[in-house]
């Protein structure tokens, strides 16, 4: 039977972005539905980016001993052979526990969650659609919020199946570990699925067509990252343009322009993802997309209809989790004519490769491009006590600061717990404390965190000398 429906707020997806949004316009006594066309809420950040692919990391180093490896020797440390059912068993306890907590948030906080496809039928209303393609409901609203995310880019002429060229919705469903994989694309999802995978032994190339993997990162950093993962035994395969992909007897087979080939047993297509605008009628309310698909958006989020707003993968760049639910939080509390902020103009990016990286602010080159006066501070993982006592981890702490007020311009940290000790960085920055302020604190000992006293002394003690 058709219902109608009318909310103060009407949320199409329930990622990250979209289920944050949610939530506010609620905790402001808002009516709040949302519409999502999954079996299961959550969004790909869920149910195949980022809490699969992490829970998956943290079962290949428990199940490898990966940080075990430098005190006994390799052959000793792996107690048995490792199966995808061994690594899907850590996945499947984690996704249980995230889904059931996502369901009681959205019944605490009195969120009506309508499973369905949604399309604009104009700008007030959206109608919610079935499987089998009837209109279930129709909702009113005073304002909406599309976060419908991002997928991966599947082109026509990629032999995509679910057993040997995957993308990394299709990797998760995959019975048995390769023992060779190509990985098309030395992007962030590429590059950590490409290290896990080689954690586990299987022998991965990733192909390139630029220089150096994760170009985003600080030059030293990639560096950094391509000599512990070449240690691995992953190797990258830079600057080739690839020509076509081909299936031949139980191979995948990539084909280079210069005419030179390379085959393994699966392939990993990591060249991009794409808007998630498909049978959503945008049009209908008045919004086109940009010429890359995304649908623009002002500061605020709001698209060129003022009560619609979009956030998330959806709009583009940065297409993380962590940056989509703060649109989400902004985006409703400016709806509804709450105190908000312009989103952060720098704020972390964490990689999980093995090893992880994060940085927060500035790279060496925007510097040097920009004219400037910095100065490098390093400390590597082998002067940490805490990395000797814990497994002899390759990793660096950098911090770019300017040399005259000795602002921190940048952080850059790879190695183990990079993702967690940026954000004594990042609340650094964000205080404007200038780089002495770690050589004045008192750190506990031994941490990780030490990297950043370390660091802030070696790039101090050549200002002084100089
Ligand atoms: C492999 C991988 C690893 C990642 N790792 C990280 C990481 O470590 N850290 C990080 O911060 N980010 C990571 N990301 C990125 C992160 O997952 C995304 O940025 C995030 O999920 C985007 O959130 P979103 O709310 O915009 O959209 P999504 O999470 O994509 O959710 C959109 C939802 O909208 C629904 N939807 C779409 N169209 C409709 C419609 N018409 N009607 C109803 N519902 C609809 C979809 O079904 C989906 O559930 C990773 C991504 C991938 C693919």
């Amino acid at each position: 039977m058709l219902e109608e429906y009318y909310a103060d707020l009407v949320v199409i997806g329930s990622g990250p972005s979209g289920q944050k949004a949610a939530i506010q316009s609620a905790k402001l006594g808002k009516k709040v539905v949302m519409i999502e066309k999954d079996q299961y809420p959550g969004g790909a950040c869920l149910n195949s980016g980022t809490i699969p692919s992490k829970s998956l990391r943290e079962a290949i180093i428990d199940l490898t001993n990966f940080y075990r490896r430098s005190f006994y020797a390799k052959e000793k440390t792996r107690d048995k052979e490792i199966s995808i059912k061994d690594l899907n068993y850590r996945l499947n306890c984690v996704l249980d526990q995230q889904r059931e907590m996502f369901l009681k948030q959205f019944e605490r906080n009195k969120i009506r969650l309508l499973s369905g496809s949604a399309s604009f039928e104009n700008m007030q209303q959206v109608n919610v659609t079935n499987a089998e393609g009837a209109i279930t409901h129709k909702v009113t609203g005073e304002f909406f919020i599309i976060a419908t995310g991002s997928k991966p880019r599947n082109p026509n002429n990629v032999p995509f199946d679910d057993k040997r060229v995957l993308d990394s919705t299709r990797l998760l469903s995959i019975e048995k570990l390769p023992k060779s994989m190509l990985v098309l694309g030395g992007g962030i999802i590429g590059s950590e699925y490409a290290s896990f995978f080689a954690a586990l032994g299987t022998k991965v190339t990733i192909i390139d067509k630029k220089e150096q993997m994760l170009p985003l990162l600080d030059k030293e950093i990639g560096l950094h990252l391509q000599n512990s993962l070449t240690d691995i035994g992953l190797e990258f395969l830079g600057k080739k343009e690839v020509k076509e992909i081909v299936q031949k007897n139980d191979q995948v087979v990539v084909k280079f322009k210069e005419g030179d080939t390379i085959e393994a047993e699966t392939l990993l297509y990591a060249l991009g993802r794409i808007a998630n605008v498909d049978h959503l009628h945008i049009d209908r309310a008045g919004i086109t997309v940009d010429e890359k698909g995304y649908i623009p958006v002002n500061a605020l989020f709001q698209t060129c209809v003022p009560s619609i707003y979009a956030i998330g993968d959806v709009i583009g760049g940065p297409a993380l989790a962590s940056t989509s639910m703060e649109q989400g939080r902004l985006a409703a509390r400016h709806a509804f004519g709450k105190k908000t902020h312009h989103f952060p103009s720098f704020y972390p990016i964490g990689i999980y490769t093995i090893p992880e990286i994060s940085s927060c602010g500035y790279t060496e080159e925007a510097l040097k491009e920009l004219g400037f006066q910095y100065e490098v501070g390093r400390c590597y993982y082998y002067e940490i006590a805490r990395n000797q006592i814990t497994g002899n981890d390759p990793g660096m702490f950098k911090i770019l600061f300017h040399r005259d007020t000795l602002e921190i311009l940048g952080i850059h940290i790879i190695g183990r717990a990079a993702t967690e000790v940026i954000h004594i960085g990042q609340v650094a920055m964000t205080f404007n404390a200038k780089v002495d302020y770690f050589i004045d604190q008192v750190f506990n000992y031994p941490t990780y965190a030490e990297g950043y006293r370390i660091a802030a002394l070696n790039g101090y003690n050549k200002l002084v000398r100089n």
